[in-house]
């Protein structure tokens, strides 16, 4: 015999409901056994999966501006006063007004800043040096004239 442990009516020995109140007794051991083992598993089985997904979406667009930020930095540079100069400068000596033709139309290829300023930097010293050599010529040939 059994009692109730709500009402304390006797009941059955295997009774699963109490015959007075309705209350339910002593569920058995393979219904503890199934429910139990269940419920643990599915959040172990989804949260992993989640983080992990989280991480890769946040770590990609992180590393991406990262490596995308130096190239709009290096905007095109107008460099057509500057290859004027060069075709003039070739006009009076040849060989340094071509190297500074080259090295003008070389600035907007650079993929840095420090390369493009370095490139119009040797430009302008090419150009300055054709540009004196022409004028030292011209007045060497206006010399030999007088
Ligand atoms: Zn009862």
């Amino acid at each position: 015999m059994a009692l109730c442990p709500y009402c304390s009516s006797e009941l059955p020995e295997n009774a699963k409901f109490c015959t007075n109140c309705g209350a339910p007794l002593n569920p058995s051991p393979s219904d503890a056994a199934s429910s139990l083992p269940e419920e643990p598993q599915y959040p172990a089985v989804d949260y992993p999966e989640s983080l992990v997904s989280d991480q890769e979406v946040y770590a990609r667009p992180a590393q991406q501006p990262v490596t995308y930020h130096p190239q709009p930095a290096v905007a095109p540079v107008n460099t057509t006063g500057l290859l004027i100069w060069a075709i003039i400068t070739a006009l009076f000596s040849l060989i340094p007004g071509i190297v500074a033709i080259v090295q003008t139309t070389a600035i907007n290829k650079q993929t840095t800043v420090e390369a493009q300023q370095q490139k119009m930097r040797s430009a302008k010293i090419w150009c300055i040096v054709g540009t004196v050599l022409g004028i030292l010529v011209i007045i060497g040939q206006c010399g030999n004239a007088l």
